[in-house]
């Protein structure tokens, strides 16, 4: 077993970052929670698990629990070891784990990874922020948020858990970077709404919209000046 492994601790990062960024559905956290419970639960890293279980588990036929077994893999929640008479045989991999995995792959292979879904998902946020959210660990983005004492970089309303996301101020696709110099905790509209916009001229539009009180323009655009000057203690996982 992981010196380190605390089950609140995992159990926490199951809830608000691996099943909202990896949108895992009910069947693959049925089968991702039964796996944990099997593996890290008892001090192994793998289980076997049976088609049979795979199907008592998650209500479906055998076939539809295997399918939705192979979406974990892909996922990169598990991997496949072995099959034999006991079943598969998966190595089960904890948030943080995932998480860098996922740091691992090229920057193609990540975005490339889009279940096959309308460009916005069903809370009408863009799929390209939650994609990007991917690389980052729990500790990193929870760092972010703290940094930002819990509000939006831009709105400043009060953040709710599961409700945030991570935003580049200088957008990937102009040249800016992963890391946390660059990286601010917003709620999903702002994300949203801000495209392609800079940081400023956003906080400019939410100003002239009156969801931003003028009052606090001056203290963001200040808070966006200190940004690049501070120095992120960490950049992403990995
Ligand atoms: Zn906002």
């Amino acid at each position: 077993m992981h010196a380190q492994f605390h089950v609140a601790r995992v159990w926490m990062a199951v809830e608000d970052w691996l099943n909202p960024t990896l949108r895992l559905t009910t069947p693959e956290r049925a089968l991702y929670y039964h796996l944990v419970r099997v593996s890290h639960l008892l001090g192994h890293r793998t289980a076997y698990i049976s088609r049979r279980r795979m199907a008592a588990i998650t209500g479906l036929s055998t076939a539809t629990a295997r399918f939705y077994l192979r979406v974990l893999a892909r996922k990169r929640c598990i991997r496949f070891l072995s099959r034999g008479r006991r079943g598969t045989r998966v190595e089960v991999y904890l948030p943080d784990e995932i998480a860098r995995r996922w740091a691992r792959l090229p920057r193609a292979e990540r975005l490339a990874f889009a279940p096959q879904s309308p460009a916005r998902d069903a809370a009408g946020q863009p799929r390209a922020w939650q994609r990007t959210d991917l690389i980052y660990t729990f500790e990193f983005r929870t760092r972010i948020l703290r940094r930002e004492a819990g509000r939006c970089f831009y709105c400043l309303r009060r953040l709710q858990r599961n409700e945030w996301t991570l935003d580049h101020v200088v957008p990937l696709a102009r040249g800016g970077s992963d890391r946390a110099d660059n990286l601010v905790a917003c709620c999903a509209v702002c994300n949203w709404s801000k495209g392609l916009l800079t940081a400023e001229d956003f906080l400019h539009q939410l100003v002239r919209k009156k969801v931003l009180p003028r009052s606090h323009l001056r203290s963001r655009l200040r808070a966006l000046a200190r940004l690049g000057k501070r120095h992120p203690d960490a950049g992403p996982a990995g």
